[in-house]
């Protein structure tokens, strides 16, 4: 047969699944990191606030033992205690890590501002609100009190220690479009502050925004942002939307409020036939 007919779906976007830390609250995304370096100084190995940050977006056991893969980490590691860093110490500093997160998550809980007002926008615009993340169910159950006392309460959310994997894989994604009864992928669009959430985005088959400024990639809080000279803002700033781009971003902007327009392009170009 010469000719074979393509099912496109050309409907409008139907979902949005929104990240957590750096991207809905937590700016800058401080509260894992932090944390972190502390279980690492427990460890008598000091750890920089960037070696920390370097795998976030990943399950919180993935990304110790990934931080304990770092060249200059294992040597500092291997200077203290004569031995490379094995899965038993990833595994008692995962153990270390859950107590100090959990005491410390309310205080990282305030909303990134914009939050509200497009999770409002999507809501008019007919979608429904799905999330994952890196953190714990345990840790989410913290999160989702603090974030539905602030008025933000997604209709599903799914941590990596609920699938088989979490980011980059897809499985937070799926599961969330199971939950929320959604499909196809492509009526979906992923939003989050990491490489890695750009990764389960693209793997999972959904649209995918990238957020430069208010999470992991500059990692500072609103006020440090603007006490930058505007020369090195800039330059940082350019350097988060590269490397989000070059992992596949359909979209990279500054923060969460400035995804509403979006919504509506990527409405044209599914109206169009593209697909993610
Ligand atoms: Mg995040």
């Amino acid at each position: 047969m010469d000719f074979v007919f393509q099912r496109t779906y050309r409907g409008r976007l139907k979902a949005a699944l929104l990240d957590w830390a750096g991207t809905t609250m937590d700016y800058g995304c401080f509260a894992p990191a932090v944390v972190f370096m502390e279980v690492y100084k427990r460890q008598g190995v000091e750890i920089s606030i960037d070696e920390a940050r370097a795998p976030m977006g990943a399950h919180k056991r993935v990304h110790i033992r990934q931080i304990s893969q770092d060249e200059n980490v294992a040597r500092r590691w291997q200077a203290a205690h004569g031995r490379a860093p094995e899965e038993k110490d990833v595994e008692e500093m995962f153990r270390d890590f859950i107590p100090r997160q959990l005491a410390c998550l309310a205080d990282y809980a305030d909303l990134i501002p914009g939050t509200l007002e497009t999770v409002a926008a999507m809501r008019r615009a007919g979608l429904k609100i799905g999330s994952t993340t890196g953190y714990t169910a345990e840790m989410m159950a913290v999160l989702t009190a603090e974030a539905a006392r602030r008025g933000y309460v997604p209709d599903s959310t799914v941590c990596a220690t609920q699938v088989p994997a979490g980011r980059p894989h897809p499985y937070m994604c799926l599961q969330n479009a199971i939950n929320l009864e959604t499909y196809p992928m492509e009526a979906m669009v992923k939003i989050g502050d990491t490489l890695p959430d750009i990764e389960e985005g693209l793997n999972a088959g959904m649209w995918t925004i990238g957020l430069a400024k208010t999470g992991n990639e500059l990692g500072l809080t609103g006020e440090q942002i603007q006490a930058l000279a505007p020369d090195l803002l800039r330059s940082r700033l350019a350097k988060a939307y590269r490397r989000m781009q070059q992992t596949g971003a359909h979209y990279v902007v500054d923060g969460i409020g400035d995804v509403p327009p979006l919504l509506d392009d990527i409405n044209a170009r599914l109206a169009r036939g593209e697909r993610p």
